[in-house]
């Protein structure tokens, strides 16, 4: 897959789940896609413009990533190898088609390694899970990410799950519109796009009409 690197901004943060918007960190699924993930330090950024994790944690995992540049890539791939089996997951139930076994076991994995670095911690009269640097390392990001895909694939409404319309996208969203109709990730975007494609397409027709 061709690697582009790109700044990430709340407009890449669309899917409406931290799990669809790591997905969507590949974009042109639908065509050549490219992966927007260079780095770990590429991760990072892209963490940062989520509001997922603490600033604290993000910079620690910056300093481990530093010190261990070897850690860090292979941190990166375990991450990667959890985005394109989720992915593959959901391209395939949202296509009516039966989930690759190795998918669904890797993702599995990914959430058990998770489940085994998280503490349950007091909070607000509840308890809840975290995750700190100390206890994840460098995959901090990857059981986050993790903890949240099982939860999308157990509880996500499927029928507000969508690929977007869009050429060379390829993006996953949930569609959270009253009118259950969204078909594009950005209407700015995709959205657009498609509406001059049409436009050309229309006007095209015209002149050959009034060229015949
Ligand atoms: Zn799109």
């Amino acid at each position: 897959m061709r690697i582009e690197p790109h700044v990430f901004h709340a407009d890449d943060l669309i899917g409406g789940d931290l799990a669809l918007d790591l997905v969507n960190t590949v974009t042109a699924r639908d065509g050549a896609p490219r992966d927007r993930l260079p780095d770990y330090a590429a991760l990072l950024q892209w963490a940062r413009a989520n509001d997922a994790f603490g600033v604290r944690d993000l910079a620690a995992l910056g300093r481990l990533a530093a010190a261990s540049p070897a850690k860090a890539r292979a941190a990166l791939g375990r991450l990667k190898l959890l985005r394109e089996a989720l992915c593959s997951t959901l391209y395939a139930l949202l296509r009516g088609r039966t989930p690759a076994e190795a998918d669904l076991q890797r993702i599995h994995a990914a959430y058990a390694a998770a489940a085994a670095a998280a503490q349950l911690r007091r909070s607000d009269g509840r308890a809840l899970r975290s995750w700190t640097p100390q206890l994840s390392q460098l995959d901090l990001i990857t059981h986050v990410v993790a903890i949240r895909a099982i939860a999308l694939l157990e509880e996500a409404e499927f029928a507000r799950l969508r690929i977007c319309d869009g050429h060379d996208c390829g993006w996953v969203f949930l569609d959270t519109s009253k009118s259950g109709r969204r078909r594009w990730c950005d209407m700015a975007t995709c959205g657009n796009t498609a509406k001059a494609q049409r436009f050309q397409r229309r006007h095209a027709g015209v002149e050959r009409r009034a060229a015949g």
